[in-house]
């Protein structure tokens, strides 16, 4: 069973509108939103983010002016016990001898354990050292300096505030350290100090990079390699000697713990949030290699990140209002990859972190906010499209039940009308010439009434339910030959001459019904719209396994811009409505909905005022539509 194909377009659902005024509405909303994005706090997300751009890209420094000497479980196993004063006195003077640029002790040197004359030995060996440090957490505020001091005997020892800052209260809030600072109350502090006698582009403080202030210290971000490539020594390597110490020169040293029972000897850092991630020793060792190289990351401005979120914001909305869901989805996806990869090589090589959280929550909540309102409007408008399609099918139901109605009511009264004349002109009765003209009217007008009954009737029958094919084995050019047999007449009228040109053709399996009706349709159309006396061809013939069937009139022809309309039910051409012919506007429609049942083609050429061809190609092996 085959129906028409459906050309209402109006059933394939549309992106919501967009006049100007939606649209500056919408975007309005956007900006809005991606303002109140922007506003929120992320720095967990963000650090965690910036975190894995640390991890993720290649690193391979090394340090060059560093390096670290830690008391190891191995130490104090030889030791048994933490080596005391009189040990560090030792490691003290080996150490002296490679000369190196300073030594900074990490954890407080009073805890040393040792006699007094041990402590005071300890004492004589950091003198021997042009830079020796004691390096603290604590601050001195302007005005209190030289508050930070160490008992007797300690007391010659400088202690230096170079403290870690761990964001445990502030910032990401996740325990990391990612952060240094330069100076307090502009007094400098420890790292800078020391990273200034190698690099002394940032005597300057503000020529540091990456630096910013925050309360009443400037600050910036350590460039942390990753553990290990700090040169790192046990204390009992060097204490035994062994060692070449010459390595040293012109290094700073930093000697602390790496014992496993203290978290503040570790920090946890952007490669890894392990407790014991890397010792706070190192962690110095990474804060001054940084300054030295001056390579700390530059966190972009909050103005930059204001503008990708409001410009992603802008994105997602647009997108979710105004593209097709999968097209949508693609496009975010992709400008989410472009950003991530972006804010990857702005870090990795130019070390420039690129805020990332704001613009990715941009998208997903843009995303969420907008699709509710999507689909609310899609539903509303199918909701419309729904309402509007059952109201078309009454009204189609309607018509056709009426078309139906009239056309049986209208068949009976037309039988006995054509049945009646039939008695008259059989009848033997004398009837006079005007008579017998009266009654050859009514015949022919009652039968071009039945014929455009018969024609609604088919067209009323093919919208509702469709045709089914009823194929036999026939002879084209005996359907040919009984369709003009049956127009003769009508020819006669107008002095038309029908000629035929049929090649042989083989049977083949056809509806005869439905192609009678479609070539009936082209003679009497032929006939109908040609001048008298002119001629008409039918011809009939086989071309590359389809058979061929042309009827070419000399009539009025169809004007150019008509030709593609003439094929759509109830059209008829100014031509023929401004002339006496009757027609339907209906049987050429449905001539080519029988020809493409049959699966070929109908087609026409013409040119106005000389005459139509029009022509029917049937596929010889033909595989039905069902
Ligand atoms: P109608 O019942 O009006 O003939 P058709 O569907 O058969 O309806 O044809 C549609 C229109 O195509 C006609 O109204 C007429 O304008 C044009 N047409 C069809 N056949 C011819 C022809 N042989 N010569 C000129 N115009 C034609």
């Amino acid at each position: 069973m085959a129906t028409p194909p459906s050309t209402d377009e109006s059933w394939v659902l549309e992106p919501v509108r967009n006049t100007p005024k939606h649209f500056f509405f919408r975007m309005g909303l956007a900006l809005i939103l991606g303002f109140f994005i922007w506003k929120l706090k992320l720095d967990y997300v963000e650090s965690y983010l910036y975190d894995l751009r640390v991890a993720l890209r290649p690193q391979t420094e090394q340090a060059l002016h560093t390096a670290a000497i830690l008391i190891d479980p191995n130490t104090v196993a030889e030791h048994r016990g933490l080596p005391s004063a009189e040990d560090h006195a030792k490691v003290l003077s080996l150490l002296n001898s490679a000369r190196p640029k300073a030594v900074v002790y990490v954890f407080n040197p009073k805890d040393l354990e040792g006699t007094d004359s041990q402590k005071r030995q300890f004492v004589g060996e950091t003198r021997k050292f042009e830079q020796f440090y004691f390096v603290t957490n604590d601050l001195e505020m302007k005005g209190e300096e030289g508050k930070l001091r160490l008992p007797p005997p300690y007391e010659s020892i400088r202690v230096f505030p170079g403290p870690k800052n761990t964001d445990t209260t502030i910032f990401a809030k996740d325990g990391v350290t990612r952060r240094m600072m330069l100076s307090y109350q502009e007094q400098i502090l420890l790292h800078p100090y020391l990273a200034q006698q190698f690099n002394r582009e940032i005597v300057d403080l503000t020529k540091v990079r990456g630096h910013f202030e925050f309360l009443d210290s400037l600050q910036t971000y350590i460039n942390f390699m990753p553990k290990g490539r700090v040169p790192t020594f046990s204390f009992s390597q060097i204490e035994s000697g062994q060692l070449d110490t010459s390595q040293f020169t012109d290094k700073i040293i930093f000697i602390g713990q790496d014992l496993g029972t203290s978290t503040k000897d570790y920090i946890t850092t952007p490669y890894s949030r392990d407790i014991v991630a890397m010792t706070t020793t190192e962690m110095h060792a990474n804060m001054v290699e940084t300054l030295i190289k001056n390579n700390a990351p530059i966190r972009a401005p909050d103005w930059l990140n204001l503008v990708f979120t409001l410009l992603i914001s802008l994105i997602t909305v647009h997108v979710v209002l105004t593209l097709r869901p999968l097209r949508g989805l693609i496009i975010l996806g992709a400008s989410l990859l472009v950003f991530t990869v972006f804010s990857y090589f702005s870090f990795w090589p130019f070390g420039v972190w690129i805020s990332m959280a704001h613009p990715f929550l941009a998208i997903f909540l843009c995303y969420y906010f907008f699709i509710p309102y999507r689909l609310i409007i899609e539903n509303r408008r199918s909701w419309e499209y729904y309402q509007k399609h059952r109201l078309l099918q009454q009204v189609e139901e309607l018509k056709t039940n009426f078309i139906g109605m009239m056309s049986h009511d209208l068949k009976t009264p037309l039988a006995r009308i054509q049945g009646m004349t039939e008695i008259i002109l059989k009848d033997e009765t004398p009837i006079s010439s005007p008579q017998r003209e009266a009654i050859d009217t009514i015949q022919q007008s009652s039968r071009d009434l039945l014929n455009f009954i018969n024609t609604i009737l088919n067209y009323a029958r093919i919208e509702s339910q469709g045709i089914e094919l009823n194929l036999q084995s026939k002879d084209i050019n005996e359907l040919l030959k009984e369709v003009v047999k049956k127009h003769e007449f009508l020819a006669k009228l107008k002095h038309i001459q029908i000629n035929l040109e049929l090649e042989p053709l083989f049977s083949m399996p056809v509806d005869a019904d439905l192609l009678k009706q479609v070539f009936s349709n082209l003679v009497e159309n032929a006939i109908k719209y040609s001048p008298e006396n002119s001629k008409v061809l039918i011809s009939s013939e086989e071309v590359n396994e389809k058979i061929v069937i042309q009827v070419a009139d000399q009539g009025i022809g169809i004007p150019s811009d008509e030709l593609s309309n003439i094929f759509m039910k109830f059209f008829r051409s100014k031509n023929a409505k401004s002339s006496p012919i009757k027609g339907s506007g209906l049987g050429l429609y449905l001539a080519k909905y029988f020809v493409e049942l049959h699966n070929g083609s109908i087609f026409v050429e013409s040119t106005p005022g000389q005459g139509s061809t029009f022509t029917v190609e049937l596929p010889i092996k033909m595989e039905t539509r069902r």
